[in-house]
């Protein structure tokens, strides 16, 4: 990056934090990925669109991050600013009604509603996403879903604040219309209902043992790496195919869950590549299923 532009940037905003060539698999789960030129961390709403601002001006390539636990990053990196929304993480309640910054973390999230009595987030302790990549996704588990309690939110689109209403989002499964639109979640309204603290701290202490049981945990991953198919689900499809542990370099078929795509310490983006290939061809052979990905691909591939 230009010395003149990287000035402009960092210039910009006041409270951001830069770092040159930041590698991604310090910044993601899987905990793979190259180098982003410029890695920028925002403290406020204002800091971040007065940078996005800067990198319009000076076209500089961007993308948004959150958590950076549904990324598979490139090997390659990406050479252009990676902006992070993790600093940007307050959370405030009024009664039933929370807002909740774009990269507070949904862990947190779901632990201070519990504690105040409030039902409703318990399913999203567990996921280890913001609250701006999980309306992004729709992250769900457990039978709950960010559609389920997301009233509206703060979107940025096309250089325009709005307040879009859950309705306007299209929520799907895993899916919201932020992935066609390129909106920016800068907050989300959601609405909760009133419960009982003790009931839903067990609740998030019995969802969080299953997935320990369930999960392999201790491997870098993101997650379910492959969507719910129409018929079945991705795991059960692959371990019937055979594939339980195989192996193409670090990257593994987690022999916990086979639906998770696991790091064993030095896999490659394109070490997931190639399984992921081999997963797909060999569960189309076997069982007819075109297994579509949850993980999303970023960076310069
Ligand atoms: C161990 C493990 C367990 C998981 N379990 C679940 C689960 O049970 N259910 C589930 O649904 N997911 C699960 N996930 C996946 C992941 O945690 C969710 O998809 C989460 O919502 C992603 O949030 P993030 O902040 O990490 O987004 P990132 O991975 O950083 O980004 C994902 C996408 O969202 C976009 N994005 C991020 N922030 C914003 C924003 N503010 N505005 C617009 N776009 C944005 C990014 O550009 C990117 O395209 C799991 C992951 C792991 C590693």
């Amino acid at each position: 990056m230009e010395k003149s532009v990287l000035e402009h940037l960092t210039g910009s905003t006041g409270s951001c934090t830069f770092r040159a060539d930041e590698p991604m698999a310090a910044r993601t789960t899987f905990r793979i990925g190259g180098c982003a030129a410029l890695f920028c961390l925002p403290e406020t709403p204002e800091a971040f669109i007065a940078l996005l601002d800067a990198c319009r001006q000076e076209g500089v390539r961007h993308m948004i991050i959150g958590r950076g636990s549904n990324l598979l990053f490139s090997d390659r990196g990406f050479d252009g600013a990676v902006i992070s929304t993790a600093a940007m993480d307050r959370i405030t309640l009024d009664g039933t009604n929370v807002r909740a910054q774009c990269g507070a973390a949904l862990s947190r999230l779901s632990a201070v509603t519990a504690e105040a009595g409030l039902a409703g987030l318990e399913f999203a302790h567990g996921i280890p996403g913001s609250v701006g990549g999980a309306v992004y996704m729709n992250a769900g588990a457990y039978g709950g879903e960010m559609s389920g309690v997301v009233e509206s939110a703060r979107i940025l689109l096309g250089g325009r604040i709005e307040e879009v209403s859950a309705e306007k989002l299209r929520f799907a499964y895993r899916y919201s219309a932020l992935q066609d639109n390129g909106g920016i979640v800068l907050s989300a309204d959601l609405r909760l209902k009133n419960g009982n603290r003790e009931e839903s701290l067990a609740l998030i202490r019995d969802l969080d043992a299953r997935r320990r049981e369930k999960q392999p945990l201790d491997r870098g991953s993101a997650g379910s790496f492959f969507k719910r198919p129409k018929a079945g689900y991705a795991g059960a499809l692959i371990e019937e195919a055979g594939l339980k542990g195989a192996c193409v370099g670090g990257a593994q078929v987690s022999p916990k869950h086979a639906g998770f795509i696991v790091n064993n310490g030095n896999a490659t983006c394109e070490d997931v590549l190639r399984l992921r290939d081999l997963v797909v061809r060999t569960v189309r052979e076997k069982s007819g299923v075109d297994l579509e990905m949850e993980v999303r691909l970023a960076g310069d591939l």
